[in-house]
Order: structure tokens, then C-alpha cells, then sequence
């Protein structure tokens, strides 16, 4: 009989914000593979007796190949009863959680997935509500990183034309590009836009700006990995640091940009 895998959401960062199911797993875990996403907090819970394993990815340059953890996953299940493969946010959101699974299903290993917090719902954290029903009824989540096939998939027009808000992960490398190609398809550069970086973690920041200022402001601040990127005019509503509120600041810094009616 062998073991199964649990593929668990670890939330964006803060203990607090993981399952109950997530903890007891965590906790009754004899194996846990783990990513660069998942917080030194929520590292400390994972018990000392389990097996631990760092499956990395830091941007750029990857600890274990997707196929070596697949294998890893496979291998652990074998020998352990309950192995928990941890992910930031929810493990299938952006976080190659599903390819995972199905390959686990394909070579008969019992898995299931435990949702998680996904970082960009801890938008909510900075104050930002993404579906303020007085801005929009809809939210778009997005990657601003291709696939490593180059393939563009994106259509920039549409979602340009279809507005609301929009939620890019993995967007700090290419933001240059990504704001370019959005402000090049009809999203005016006035449009509010925030960086998030480290959302629920010690090392949380807000900053709050326009479109057409994003990418400056992110290279200029050094804003790092993990940054959220949310773009539309909930990000008005953002709390930030500042005494005055982010609509007065934005309407300093953009005098064309207003509330809708
Ligand atoms: N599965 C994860 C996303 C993985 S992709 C989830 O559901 O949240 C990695 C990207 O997620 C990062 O590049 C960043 O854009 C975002 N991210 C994850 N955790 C974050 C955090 N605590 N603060 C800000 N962004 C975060």
C-alpha cells in the first residue's frame, strides 16, 4: 500500500492564513516538499521529524526540473504514508499544481489537492477590494510570464476592451512589456496600478501609482519577488502607507484620472 500525496496551498505567507487542513496535514506530514514561495514562518511549522525537501525555484534559475519533482513526489509516496507537497497560494492557481496531480493519477498515486489563499485574493490585505461593485463585476488573474516556449497567449485587445480588474502574477520581470502592451491596446496610462510585494509577510509593501508609471516605479522602488500586480480603479481604494488616501494621491499624480459615475 503506498502513501498519498496532498497537494496543499500554503496561503501568501502569514500562518494564520493557511486551512485548518492545511495545518493538520502539515503537521501530521512524514514528508514535505516545499517551494521558495512558502514562508520561513510557515517552514518553522512543517515538524521536525518529517523528511523536508526544498524543491527551489527562485525567477531564473530552478532548483529541481518539474519532471525531478514529479519523480520526487512519486518516489516519496512509496516509502512515506502522507507526503505534503507545499505550494505558495493555492497549489494549482499559476503554481504548476495540476501538472502535478495528473501525473501522480497517471502512475496510480492517491492525491488530492487542499485549496489555498491565492496571493492575489490577499489583495485584500492592502485595502483593495478587486470587485468593488461600484468599479466593476469582474476580476481577470493573469501571468506575466510566457511560457518558456515563448508562446504568446495573452490577447491584450480583449482584456484592454473588457476592463475591470486585472491581477498579474509573475509579472515583475516583464512589466516593461506587459504595461506597454496594454497601454499600446487602449488602457489608459492613467489607470490605477499597484505593486504588492510580500502580501500578509513581515516584509509587506504597497505602492500605489498609474499604468503608464508602473514599470518605473517598480525598477525604481526595487520592488522584488513575490510582487502582485493589480491594475484597474479598485486600486484607488488601496490603503497605503501614506497618511492621505490612494484616491487623493493618484489624483495628485493623474489629474485625468476619476471615479466612475
Ligand atoms: N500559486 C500561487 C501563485 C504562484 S505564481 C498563488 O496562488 O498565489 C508566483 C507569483 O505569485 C509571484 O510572482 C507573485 O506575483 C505572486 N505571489 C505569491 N505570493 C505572493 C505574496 N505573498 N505577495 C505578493 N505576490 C505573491
Amino acid at each position: 500500500m503506498g502513501g498519498k500525496v496532498w497537494l496543499v496551498g500554503a496561503g501568501p505567507g502569514d500562518p494564520e492564513l493557511l486551512t485548518l487542513r492545511a495545518h493538520r496535514l502539515l503537521r501530521a506530514a512524514d514528508a514535505v516538499v516545499y517551494d521558495r514561495l512558502v514562508s520561513p514562518a510557515i517552514r518553522r511549522l512543517i515538524p521536525a521529524r518529517a523528511r523536508r525537501i526544498f524543491a527551489g525555484k527562485a525567477p531564473g534559475h530552478h532548483v529541481l526540473k518539474q519532471e525531478e519533482i514529479c519523480t520526487l513526489l512519486r518516489e516519496l509516496a512509496g516509502r512515506y504514508r502522507t507526503v505534503v507537497r507545499l505550494k505558495g497560494g493555492d497549489p494549482v492557481l499559476f503554481g504548476r499544481g495540476g501538472e502535478e496531480a495528473a501525473y501522480l493519477r497517471r502512475h496510480g498515486i492517491d492525491c488530492e489537492v487542499v485549496p489555498g489563499i491565492t496571493a492575489g485574493a490577499a489583495a485584500s490585505l492592502a485595502g483593495i477590494p478587486l470587485t468593488h461593485r461600484d468599479h466593476t463585476q469582474h476580476v481577470t488573474f493573469l501571468t506575466g510570464h510566457a511560457r518558456a516556449d515563448g508562446e504568446e497567449r495573452i490577447d491584450w485587445e480583449a482584456l484592454a476592451r473588457l476592463g475591470g480588474t486585472l491581477v498579474i502574477y509573475m509579472g515583475l520581470g516583464t512589466l516593461p512589456q506587459v504595461s506597454a502592451r496594454l497601454l499600446a491596446a487602449g488602457l489608459p496610462g492613467s489607470t490605477p496600478a499597484a505593486l504588492l510585494e510580500q502580501v500578509s509577510q513581515p516584509g509587506q509593501r504597497c505602492h500605489v501609482t498609474r499604468l503608464d508609471r508602473l514599470a518605473e516605479a517598480a525598477r525604481r522602488l526595487r520592488f522584488r519577488s513575490p510582487t502582485l500586480i493589480v491594475i484597474g480603479s479598485v486600486v484607488a481604494l488601496a490603503e497605503t502607507q501614506d497618511e492621505r488616501p490612494a484616491e487623493e494621491l493618484l489624483l495628485e499624480e493623474a489629474r485625468a484620472w476619476h471615479l466612475p459615475a
